[in-house]
């Protein structure tokens, strides 16, 4: 299907007609559990009430997770021959492209994120990455280790079992996929709990698996608050795993919910505060600038890898901050349903105010553009593409994740100096380093505490690369042949077959 974007009127239109789902997905049919509450779903676009969702609560964690159970036990996923089960998956694939319209208008309704990056990015990777460990499942073999002539040694991976998958709002489908695609690949059960902020798109998810074929109780979407779904899911004695990605304070209460309760294994994706270090000595300079910016200012500054920080060395400074700001006005927040847009809206009413508290609290340096929230469409949430200079590194707003379109520059003297700086934060999700020395490019990537590193780019992602970081960040790997692992367990098996 091709990539349409219509106007904002149109979208509007469908947006009017459209009736989204807004139940639990349990055991292959959409159902409503007794004594459940519901939640109001904002549009930040406007703020105007979406939707309302049900929330099971632990009753329907209770009934997804024995759902999951009962098909991973008799085996109707995992002990189908691979190659059907990537016949299904490749499917599956294929309805993400083909309800791209209907995926891409939930995201601006629901996040506020373009439409015309809904309907590319986000689709097109949820459906790369569902086809892409679809077509690993054949490739990924077991072992058998050197053995005496009377037995045999193998090592193969077996599926772990239920995966609990916690995802946030900022790429709700892409990093969805990223963890049921390769759970699934491996005949894992998935129960996905969404972020409040994103349900629709997963519970739209939830309907193509089942009609690509996925068999019921395989693949099961609980909406739900954090503190009653997703902490019943972490808490959950019969979840053999929760695949994570948030930010590193709700990491932490995941981590200690596994531990206290059946020591699942976990995987962790939290924060991050990525620095862009900057030389004197870059050879593309209009790269450079229109590199950095959209680091911070794509998807309103709401990605984990955002370059939210810039070090630059003290005689290129001034150029550098002057291009940046000149930049940023090419990125002023508009109309998520305008095909024209850039940057669209926060996601929340309480993001929007957290970015304004820390704004509003910072004493360090000085706002060169932006800082105010703004309203393209009245009543919805937007904050202008926004740069503090002169910022000193150990102040809060150059430590802590503003997860929004805010950008602290500070200056470095010296080679030592910069590392030093861009090492000095609690995250180590991705970094950056622009040079024109080959050496010292290699120098930074090897230095460089962080779980993804680019020499004179950023952002360069891929699904075939493994995705993921270290210290506050976290320590699991989404993506590439490393998160089929993720989602496995090695049995050792040693085979005697001596005759009497
Ligand atoms: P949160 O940590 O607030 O939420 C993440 C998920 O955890 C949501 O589904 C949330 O549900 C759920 N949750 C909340 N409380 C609990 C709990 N007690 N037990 C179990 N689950 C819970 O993060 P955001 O959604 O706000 O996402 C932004 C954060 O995610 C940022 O810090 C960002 O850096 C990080 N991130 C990291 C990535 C990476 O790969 N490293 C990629 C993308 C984002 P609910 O929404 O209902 O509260």
């Amino acid at each position: 299907m091709t990539e349409r974007a219509g106007s904002a009127h149109e979208w509007l239109a469908r947006a009017a007609a459209w009736m989204p789902e807004t139940r639990a997905f349990i055991d292959g049919g959409f159902v409503s559990f007794a004594g459940a509450t519901r939640f109001e779903t904002i549009a930040p676009r406007d703020g105007s009430v979406l939707a309302l969702i049900e929330d099971g609560g632990a009753p329907a964690v209770d009934a997804a997770v024995a759902a999951a159970r009962a098909a991973f036990d008799d085996g109707r996923w995992r002990r189908m021959p691979p190659r059907q089960r990537a016949e299904i998956m490749r499917r599956f694939a294929d309805l993400v492209l083909e309800h791209r319209d209907e995926l891409a208008l939930a995201e601006p309704l629901d996040v506020g994120k373009p439409i015309a990056e809904a309907s590319t990015t986000d689709v097109n990777e949820t459906a790369e990455a569902i086809r892409w460990y679809a077509d690993a499942i054949d490739k990924v073999h077991d072992e058998v280790l050197s053995s005496p002539e009377h037995a045999l040694l193998t090592v193969t991976r077996e599926p772990m079992g239920v995966i609990g998958a916690i995802v946030p709002w900022n790429f709700s489908i892409i990093i969805a996929a990223w963890k049921f695609a390769p759970a699934l690949a491996t005949g894992n059960s998935v129960v996905l709990k969404p972020s409040e902020l994103s349900t629709l798109p997963a519970l739209i998810l939830a309907r193509l698996a089942a009609e690509a074929g996925i068999p019921d109780g395989v693949f099961n979407v609980v909406p739900g608050l954090g503190d009653s779904v997703g902490s019943a899911l972490a808490r959950h004695p019969d979840v053999d795993k929760i695949a994570f990605t948030g930010s590193t304070a709700t990491a932490r209460r995941v981590v200690m919910d596994a531990a206290g309760s059946n020591m699942k294994a976990v995987s962790i994706e939290a924060g991050g505060k990525s620095p862009h270090v900057v030389f004197d000595d870059v050879e593309d300079w209009e790269r450079l600038v229109d590199t950095i910016a959209g680091s911070i200012f794509y998807n309103a500054g709401q990605a984990c890898t955002a370059g939210s920080r810039v070090l630059v060395h003290e005689s290129v400074h001034e150029r550098l901050v002057a291009d940046l700001v000149a930049k940023a006005a090419s990125w002023m927040p508009g109309d998520p349903l305008a095909a024209a847009t850039q940057m669209g809206a926060i996601a929340s009413r309480r993001q929007l105010d957290g970015m304004l508290a820390k704004l509003d609290a910072n004493r360090s340096g000085a706002v060169v553009t932006g800082g105010r929230a703004v309203a393209p469409v009245a009543g919805g949430f937007y904050l202008e593409p926004t740069i503090i200079d002169g910022v000193d590194t150990a102040a809060p707003i150059a430590q802590e994740e503003v997860f929004g379109p805010v950008l602290t520059v500070s200056t470095f003297r010296d080679e030592g100096e910069a590392l030093r700086l861009a090492n000095d934060t609690v995250y180590g999700l991705a970094a950056g380093v622009w040079t024109g020395s080959l050496s010292r490019a290699h120098r930074f990537t090897r230095e460089l505490r962080a779980g993804i590193v680019w020499a004179n780019d950023f952002n360069a992602l891929g699904i075939d690369r493994p995705f993921g970081g270290v210290k506050g960040t976290g320590a699991g790997r989404d993506k590439g042949v490393q998160a089929l692992t993720q989602y496995t367990t090695t049995k050792t098996s040693w085979v005697d077959f001596r005759g009497a």
